[in-house]
């Protein structure tokens, strides 16, 4: 009989851990920390030529930029939903943390003028001393409001980014750089 009371405490073991590999939460499938996705750049040759012209207008008022504190100029232009492009370039103040960026100044402007529905954005950056070899890239606040903005336009947002050569320039989406993104929705907030 005792043979009997280890072959049913055996089969008792190994049906509990079946069950448990079973049931065994399944880990999160995400990039491992440092690695990034990685994005395919263009030279300014290979672009769409509304795309050219958005960069050309952002690079235009770089000039204009308000930059006593990084230095660094950057331009903004977006292309709003009936074909109009608003500039902006960023305004920075000696308390740090009011500055407004060139992707934001852009954006908020547009909507001063009426234009809150926009389709692009393109972004260009220079240094007083250097040239950006990278392409420019929107700080986390300007992501949130160009998503925003393709919830208040119900579109996806094309987000372009060059360097000051605009040899290297970058061609995305706001869904693309802003995954996982908090908006209206999640106040329960139909636009
Ligand atoms: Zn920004």
């Amino acid at each position: 009989m005792k043979w009997l009371w280890i072959l049913g405490a055996t089969i008792v073991t190994v049906m509990v851990l079946l069950l448990l590999v079973i049931n065994k939460p399944k880990p999160m499938v995400c990039t491992k920390q440092g690695q990034s996705k990685s994005f395919s750049a263009l030279d300014y040759k290979e672009l769409e030529s509304w795309q050219q012209q958005l960069i050309d207008k952002a690079e235009a008022v770089m000039s204009n930029s308000y930059n006593p504190y990084s230095k660094f100029a950057v331009g903004a232009a977006v292309l709003t939903s009936d074909g109009e492009i608003i500039v902006g370039t960023n305004f920075e103040n000696a308390s740090y943390g009011t500055t407004i960026c060139a992707e934001r100044a852009a954006i908020i402007r547009a909507n001063s003028e009426g234009k809150r529905k926009i389709k692009a954005i393109a972004i260009i950056g220079r240094g007083k001393d250097f040239e950006t070899t990278e392409p420019v890239a929107p700080c986390g606040s300007c992501r949130q409001v160009i998503y925003e903005a393709s919830q208040i336009a119900n579109n996806d947002v094309m987000v372009i980014m060059s360097n000051s050569k605009k040899d290297k320039i970058i061609v995305s989406w706001i869904s693309e750089l802003l995954p996982l993104a908090f908006g209206p929705k999640d106040l329960g907030i139909v636009l």
